[in-house]
């Protein structure tokens, strides 16, 4: 395996985060970094002080998309160690968003062992009101110089952290999505389900035009007929029906979210019925003119949960729950936040702990 090189620049000072922390504004002191080329596969792997990069104007991720990332969270327990939320999952997530931009693959246990230990070099980093965490961004990208459209043959890996704030640090606040057939997010057999920088590209324009409306995020609609659902903002979305809870089915142009992942696993761990299925525009609707949409809400690594109040789809205004978030939303939410803090046995597996000695 690999061996990390370490370039620590000692702190002068102590680690001082602000008040208000907000969402990727602020980045911890180092990365780990690593490059790839065909001869010698990763090498150059260290962790040393961020800096800016330099690359020449003709770099591929810069003109052909060749470019993923993850998102994923670490916290700090209420028994103050240092935790990471279901990082398995989200490496091989990555694995696979590699594989379909045609980008090579990262020792996952690798990898792992390299986070922890940036993480354990960081720790000051990490804020430890309820809420807050060390937002984990790895990303990769082609770097080839060269402007023929074929998979570049180098490329760089980065992990980045970032700690972040309460998203509701005043409780929920449910949102108003606007539910659209002028644009759609993602189509079938494309690059949906992979967390690849383009799709947020294609996401923009829809969703400053929603944001002008008043609303917060966009329903996206299926990319073939704008007839199903398919997901919110950048988040999962999950319909309560009458004796149902219901998200759609992974088609290929919805993103396997892992936060959905563990929302299904809760569930049907408490006995509710849970269905990956279709659900169209029209079921939706209807649900609600007969009084048996319950709940709605996004599930997502920044937001968790995130309960709506309002969908309008067209000259259709329909107020969810009376605007607030529904008993499954909060519980869930809870829950969740509960384990990843420490506060509740993870049953499900869900936590990695980070040894609390710095390997330098
Ligand atoms: C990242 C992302 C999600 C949520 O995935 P999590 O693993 O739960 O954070 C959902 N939809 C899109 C489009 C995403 O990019």
């Amino acid at each position: 395996m690999e061996q990390i090189t370490y370039q620590i620049k000692p702190r002068t000072s102590k680690v001082e985060l602000p008040a208000k922390l907000g969402f990727g504004a602020i980045f911890t002191d180092h990365i780990f970094e690593m490059d790839y080329s065909p001869e010698k596969g990763w090498h150059n792997c260290s962790i040393k002080p961020v800096e800016k990069l330099s690359f020449h104007p003709a770099a591929m991720f810069i003109h052909y998309g060749q470019s993923i990332f993850e998102g994923l969270k670490a916290f700090r327990t209420v028994n103050n160690e240092v935790v990471i939320f279901r990082v398995e999952k989200h490496l091989s997530r990555m694995n696979r968003s590699a594989k379909r931009i045609c980008m090579p693959q990262i020792d996952e246990a690798f990898v792992l062992e390299a986070l922890k230990e940036l993480i354990s070099i960081e720790q000051d980093w990490i804020p430890t009101k309820s809420g807050e965490s060390l937002y984990i961004r790895p990303i990769m990208f082609g770097t080839d110089e060269v402007l023929g459209v074929h998979p570049s043959k180098d490329y760089k890996f980065m992990i980045m952290l970032s700690p972040v704030g309460a998203y509701y640090p005043e409780g929920f606040k449910p949102v108003k999505i606007l539910m659209q057939d002028d644009y759609v997010r993602a189509v079938r057999k494309g690059v949906g389900d992979a967390k690849t920088s383009g799709n947020y590209g294609a996401s923009l324009l829809a969703t400053e035009i929603a944001n002008k409306l008043g609303y917060t995020q966009v329903l996206w609609l299926d990319g073939v007929e704008q007839k199903y659902l398919e997901e919110v903002g950048t988040m999962n979305i999950f319909i309560e029906f009458e004796n149902e809870v219901a998200t759609p089915k992974l088609t290929g142009s919805i993103l396997p979210g892992v936060t959905r992942d563990s929302v299904i696993q809760m569930l049907r761990e408490e006995g509710y019925t849970v269905n990956e299925r279709l659900i169209s525009v029209d079921e939706f609707m209807e649900a609600y003119d007969n009084g048996k949409l319950k709940g709605v809400f996004g599930t997502g690594t920044a937001a968790i949960i995130s309960p709506v109040a309002e969908v309008t789809f067209k000259e259709k205004k329909m107020v969810i729950n009376n605007g607030e978030a529904s008993p499954l939303a909060v519980e869930l939410f809870n829950k969740i936040t509960d384990i990843q803090r420490g506060s509740r046995p993870d049953n499900f597996g869900w936590i990695t702990k980070v040894s609390a000695e710095v390997a330098v």
